[in-house]
């Protein structure tokens, strides 16, 4: 199997300190096992989207020594394959048309005692599931994945955080495939170009790991392999917060590159090293692969 690996950045603003930590490992990685790693921009979510924001992060990259090995792929091109997969899925009796919006779904919570929350979105109550009647009458707004309760753990090895499980069906529920407002959602657009570029390492923020369960499901129920998996450690600010765009994480400052690369390879616990760029990336990926690849 030839590794290959890929750096998936929202284009939501430029690059911040942390999302270089994830950069850096996922490129590391590729290095140290001899392979490829390719740079994606999933820019889906346009709303969220910056103007000039992924012409931004390349540069950021190139800066630091990142370059993708194949062309960078945009997600916001994709839409016919993510369509494509969606059929497959409505056909195999595994997606459907929901017509809830967020009050639907509330009120339904609440009618059945229930107040499951997971980061402040409601386990859906399968209110439209085909078996309980569909839409009902009523337009169609988003499609949604229908987890079979039977057969919704998934169990996976991280290879930093080790044995994981997680019910879909119970922690998160028949999730979103193609939102209301006619984007697809990021768990389908990754899944699907994971596998079209063939993806055989995906090394990623933490942040991100509780995406991974709803990921292998999808890849489960399309028949595609699963990548293996490294979760990286996240950059907290003062407060202990996440280092995010939402948080108001500052751009890398980029006048020294190779002591802002020294700072994302501290945090991955890699030696302190002197030189240039090109210096620097080659030391850390002896290091990296005396940890991750040895
Ligand atoms: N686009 C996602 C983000 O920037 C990362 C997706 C992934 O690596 O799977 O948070």
């Amino acid at each position: 199997m030839r590794y290959r690996g890929r750096f998936a950045p929202s284009p939501t603003g430029p690059l911040h300190a942390g999302s270089l930590v994830a950069a850096l490992a996922s490129w590391l990685d590729a290095r140290a096992h001899g392979g490829q790693w390719m740079v994606r921009i999933e820019d889906v979510d346009t709303p969220r989207c910056m103007p000039g924001a992924d012409a931004l992060i390349l540069q950021q990259l190139a800066t630091c020594g990142l370059t993708s090995d194949e062309p960078v792929v945009w997600q916001s091109r994709q839409g016919e394959r993510y369509q494509g997969v969606l059929q497959t899925l409505v056909d195999a009796d595994r997606a459907y048309p929901c017509g809830c919006s967020r009050k639907d779904i509330e009120a339904a919570l609440q009618a059945r005692g229930v107040s499951l929350q997971r980061h402040g979105t409601a386990v859906y109550p399968g209110t439209c599931r085909p078996d309980q009647g569909g839409l009902n009458g009523r337009p169609a707004r988003a499609w949604r994945f229908a987890c079979s309760p039977a057969a919704a753990v998934v169990r996976w090895t991280d290879r930093r955080q080790g044995e994981q499980s997680q019910d879909v069906a119970q922690a998160v529920g028949d999730f979103v495939l193609k939102r209301a407002d006619g984007l697809w959602a990021y768990q389908l657009a990754v899944v699907v170009d994971d596998a079209a570029q063939r993806i055989t390492h995906v090394v990623r923020g933490e942040d991100l790991a509780d995406n991974t369960p709803r990921q292998i499901l999808l890849q489960q129920v399309l028949g595609l392999p699963r990548p293996a998996y490294l979760h990286t450690p996240l950059i907290r600010d003062a407060a202990g917060e996440k280092l995010s765009k939402q948080t108001g994480a500052p751009p890398l400052e980029l006048s020294d590159p190779a002591a802002t690369l020294g700072r994302a390879a501290a945090a991955l616990g890699l030696p302190a090293t002197p030189g240039s760029v090109p210096e620097r990336l080659l030391s850390w990926t002896g290091a990296w692969r005396a940890r991750w690849a040895p």
